[in-house]
């Protein structure tokens, strides 16, 4: 009998011994992931009401399984963490907020990312976008003007293994001119007009999603393309209200 106590101690104290093991997130991912489902067919349905604006019934299914893969609730202070799966864009201290998950699906559609492409991202703010980028292309850029946030961004995606994406602090309107030019850009800042920078960091037949308007307002979501030769074609793609890309340019 005791023989018997033993055994399940030995197997018990194992048990514990994995559950110490598995990384946090590991755990907390299955506790969200019926949330997370939900909000893929929250954005799924935002998609279809949107769909003259965005002239299509629903975005790359390779989009939506990062949306449903990546833990938004990992990227949020704890406060917000209960609602890390509604389909809003919540705050994240320093007067700055997470996009709108369903902004985040279109821009991350709208950009066309492929298996090596490389990525510049500007407005790093949770590090959310980029993981879903990272998902989705080779190597991810980001820059964000903020410290503390982009301190915390780059520890939240260490946290979460994404080996792919290198963070750094800067005014993102110059660029990365190092690691450029780059397939796709995503300013995720409302900007006055469109930087010349990252065009000029844009690979000829790259595409570049940037909101463009007032930062009072809503502004335009833009959608550039720049041609193989080098001609800018932009259209208009719908209202949106980002917080806006400051810094030292006009
Ligand atoms: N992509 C972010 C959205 C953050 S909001 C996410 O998924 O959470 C936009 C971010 O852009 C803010 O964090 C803001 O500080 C940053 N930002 C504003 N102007 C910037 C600039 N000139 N260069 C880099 N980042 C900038």
């Amino acid at each position: 009998m005791t023989g018997t106590n033993n055994v399940d101690w030995k197997t018990l104290s194992r048990i514990y011994i994995v559950l110490l093991l598995l990384p946090v997130s590991a755990i907390a991912a299955d506790e969200y992931a019926r949330d997370r489902q939900q909000l893929v067919e929250e954005i799924e349905q935002s998609v279809r009401d949107t769909s003259l604006y965005l002239d299509k019934e629903e975005l790359d299914p390779r989009v939506m399984t990062a949306i449903g893969d990546v833990p938004r609730h990992e990227f949020m202070p704890a406060a917000y963490r209960s609602l890390a799966y509604t389909n809003r864009p919540l705050p994240i201290g320093h007067g700055q907020t997470i996009s709108q998950p369903y902004i985040v699906a279109l821009m991350t559609d709208l950009i066309k990312p492929q298996p090596g492409d490389r990525i510049l991202e500007i407005g790093t703010g949770s590090g959310y976008q980029a993981a879903i980028l990272a998902e989705l292309a080779g190597q991810v850029y980001s820059i964000e003007i903020i410290e503390a946030l982009g301190k915390q961004a780059e520890e939240h995606l260490a946290q979460l293994g994404y080996d792919n994406i290198t963070a750094r602090i800067g005014d993102g309107y110059y660029g990365w001119e190092e690691h450029a030019p780059f397939d796709a850009i995503v300013v995720t800042a409302a900007a006055s007009h469109i930087p010349p920078p990252l065009i000029r960091q844009l690979k000829p037949g790259g595409l570049m999603v940037v909101p463009v308007g007032s930062r009072f307002l809503t502004q335009q979501l833009v959608l550039v393309s720049k041609e193989p030769d080098g001609q800018l074609v932009t259209r208009q793609i719908l209202p949106v209200r980002f917080v806006p890309l400051t810094g030292g340019h006009d």
